[in-house]
C-alpha cells in the first residue's frame, strides 16, 4: 500500500468521505513525500484536508498557523469530532486547558496544533515545541504573508524565522487567493531559497456558478427582481455596511421575503440564531457583511448577491464561491455603481498606510472595476485574473447579452464640458441633470440653465448619462475633487478626450427598464 493509499483509507475510515476531491491527492502525495509544498486551491476545495490527513497518517505533530481564532476553534471541534487529537493555543484558552494541551504535545499524542502567529512567537513557545518534536508546519491563509495579497498580516512575516526555530521542518503553505505576483512573493517569504518547493495551483473554475453583473439602478428593486423566483432557495446578499445590511433585511422582510441580517455589530445571540436558521432552513436570505461566511459549511447555497461592489477580485471570488458547493447550478448578481468606486478610491487615499500598500490596493480596486465594466466574458476575465486561460462561458451576462462597445467620445465630451463649465465641484447626479437639461431648483439657483452644455444631451435619459459618466470615472477620465463632497473634476486623460486627442469606448445605452408592479416599497 502506498502512502497515498494509506491516506485514502484514512479519509474513508476517519472522515467518512468516499474519495479525494480534485487536487487533494497530488498535494497530499507531495506532503507525505516530505516535500515543501505550496498549494493554491479555491475556497471549498478542501485545503484543510491536505494537512489534516498527513497528520493522521504520520505519527508526528503538525503545527497549523492560522490567522483567525474563531476558525481555529471550529477546526479543532471538527477534528475532535472525528476522533483526531487536535488542540489550539491562544490567549483566550484557560490555563488548565492549555496545560493539558502541553501535556499531549510532550507525550506525542497530539496530531494537530492550531496557533496564531502571535502565539507561536510568544515566550518560549517555539523552543518548547521544538524539544517536544514537530514534524511539519502548515501555513493556512498563506497570502497573509504578502503585502501584495489582500489581507496582509505583519506577524506572518515572522513565520520563516519560526520555521527555523522549530528545526527547519517541512512546510506546507495554503491559500485560496493569490495572483501570480502574490504567489511568487509568498513562496519567497515562506520557503528557504534553494530548497525546492513543489507548487500546485488547482483550477479556480467553478463552472456551476453563473456570473452576472449589473450597474446599480435601483439596488433594492434589482435584488427583489432577482429574488422573486427564488423563494425556496437559500442565498446570501453581501452589503458594504452594517447599516445597509439591516435596512435591506428590513425592506426584504416587509416585502415578504424570509430575510435575516448578519454582521459583527449584532449581539452574539442574534448572530448565532440567524446563522443557525440559515444553515438549517431552506429559503432564507442572509443579508450580511463579509464577516459572514468564513467557515460556514452549507453546500446548497443557491445564490450570492453583492448589493455593493466587492472590495477586490479575491474577495469577490471567495464570496461567490460560497454558492453551489454541492456542484449544482448556482447564480450570482453583483451590483456596482459610481458611488462604490469613488467611495473605495477615497478610502484607499485616506488610509494611513505606506505608499507601497496604497498602490497595491489601487491596483486591486482597478482590477475589480475592470471586471465590472469589462466587455469580455466574466468567467474568462475572472480566471485570467488568477492566471488561468479559458473559453467564454456562454452563460454570464456578457456572453448572453453580447455587449459590444461603441465609440462614446462625443457623449464623453458633453459630460466633461459640463463638469468644467460648472466649475469642477458638482457630483455625478447634478452633472447629468445639466447635460440632460433638467430644469431643477438647484440648476436655476446656480444659473446653470444658461450654460452652453445645458440640455445638449436631452436625447438620452439621465440614467444613460450616469452610465457613461460612471465609465468615464472607471476609465480615470474624471476623479473626485479633494473637497470630499463627491464633486467631480476632469483628469489629464479627461482633458485628452475633451480636446479630441483621445477616444473612449463605452457600452451602449442600457435597455429601458421594464415596468415594475406597483405598490412595492423600494
Ligand atoms: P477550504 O479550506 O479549501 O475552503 P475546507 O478545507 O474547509 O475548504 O473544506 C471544505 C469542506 O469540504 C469541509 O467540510 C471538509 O470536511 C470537506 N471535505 C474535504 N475533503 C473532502 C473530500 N475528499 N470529500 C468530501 N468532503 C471533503
Ligand atoms: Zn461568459
Amino acid at each position: 500500500m502506498t502512502r497515498l493509499d494509506e491516506a485514502r483509507a484514512a479519509l474513508r475510515k476517519t472522515f467518512g468521505y468516499d474519495d479525494f476531491r480534485p487536487g487533494q491527492d497530488e498535494v497530499i502525495g507531495a506532503v507525505l513525500d516530505g516535500s515543501d509544498v505550496f498549494a493554491v486551491m479555491p475556497t471549498g476545495s478542501g485545503k484543510s484536508m491536505t494537512y489534516q490527513l498527513p497528520a493522521l497518517v504520520d505519527d508526528g505533530l503538525t503545527v497549523v498557523i492560522s490567522p483567525l481564532i474563531a476558525l481555529m476553534h471550529d477546526q479543532v471541534q471538527q477534528m475532535v469530532g472525528f476522533g483526531v487529537e487536535a488542540a489550539t493555543l491562544n490567549s483566550t484558552i484557560a490555563e488548565t486547558a492549555s496545560r493539558e494541551t502541553w501535556r499531549k504535545i510532550r507525550s506525542r499524542d497530539l496530531r494537530l496544533l492550531f496557533v496564531s502567529p502571535e502565539r507561536l512567537l510568544m515566550d518560549g513557545c517555539m523552543e518548547a515545541l521544538r524539544s517536544a518534536g514537530v514534524q511539519r508546519l502548515a501555513v493556512d491563509e498563506a497570502h497573509c504573508v504578502s503585502q501584495w495579497g489582500h489581507d496582509f498580516r505583519p506577524e506572518y512575516r515572522e513565520i520563516a524565522r519560526a520555521r527555523e526555530a522549530l528545526g527547519n521542518v517541512q512546510t506546507l503553505a495554503l491559500t485560496a487567493t493569490a495572483d501570480a505576483a502574490t504567489r511568487t512573493d509568498i513562496a519567497e517569504r515562506l520557503f528557504p531559497a534553494g530548497r525546492g518547493v513543489r507548487t500546485f495551483v488547482h483550477s479556480f473554475d467553478r463552472p456551476n456558478i453563473r456570473l452576472t453583473f449589473a450597474a446599480k439602478d435601483n439596488p433594492t428593486r434589482q435584488l427583489e427582481r432577482f429574488l422573486r423566483n427564488r423563494r425556496a432557495e437559500s442565498g446570501i446578499i453581501y452589503c458594504s455596511s452594517r447599516k445597509r445590511v439591516e435596512q435591506l433585511a428590513d425592506t426584504l422582510k416587509a416585502d415578504g421575503f424570509n430575510a435575516l441580517p448578519y454582521h459583527a455589530g449584532l449581539d452574539q445571540g442574534t448572530r448565532m440564531r440567524n446563522q443557525d436558521t440559515f444553515l438549517q432552513e431552506d429559503g432564507v436570505v442572509m443579508t450580511a457583511t463579509v464577516a459572514f461566511g468564513m467557515g460556514i459549511n452549507k453546500p446548497d447555497v443557491r445564490f450570492v448577491c453583492h448589493a455593493d461592489m466587492p472590495t477586490n477580485v479575491e474577495g469577490y471570488y471567495q464570496e461567490i464561491g460560497r454558492a453551489g458547493r454541492d456542484g449544482l447550478p448556482a447564480d450570482t448578481l453583483t451590483l456596482y455603481g459610481l458611488d462604490d468606486m469613488s467611495l473605495r478610491r477615497r478610502q484607499i487615499d485616506e488610509k494611513e498606510v505606506p505608499d507601497e500598500r496604497r498602490r497595491v490596493e489601487r491596483r486591486k480596486l482597478e482590477a475589480m472595476i475592470s471586471l465590472c465594466e469589462g466587455a469580455a466574458c466574466r468567467r474568462q476575465s475572472l480566471l485570467s485574473y488568477f492566471g488561468e486561460a479559458s473559453e467564454p462561458c456562454g452563460r454570464c451576462d456578457l456572453c448572453r447579452g453580447g455587449v459590444s462597445l461603441i465609440d462614446g467620445t462625443v457623449e464623453a465630451q458633453k459630460l466633461l464640458s459640463a463638469i468644467v463649465r460648472t466649475g469642477q465641484r458638482f457630483g455625478a447626479a447634478y452633472v447629468c441633470d445639466v447635460v440632460h437639461g433638467k430644469d431643477s431648483e438647484q440648476v436655476r439657483r446656480n444659473g446653470h440653465g444658461q450654460l452652453k452644455t445645458f440640455g445638449v444631451g436631452a436625447d438620452k435619459p439621465v440614467a444613460a448619462w450616469r452610465a457613461i459618466l460612471r465609465q468615464l470615472f472607471a476609465a480615470g477620465a474624471v476623479a473626485e475633487n479633494a473637497d470630499g463632497f463627491g464633486g467631480l473634476t476632469m483628469t489629464e486623460k479627461g482633458e485628452a478626450i475633451l480636446f479630441g486627442r483621445e477616444a473612449i469606448q463605452v457600452r451602449p445605452d442600457p435597455e429601458p427598464r421594464k415596468a415594475e408592479p406597483r405598490g412595492r416599497r423600494t
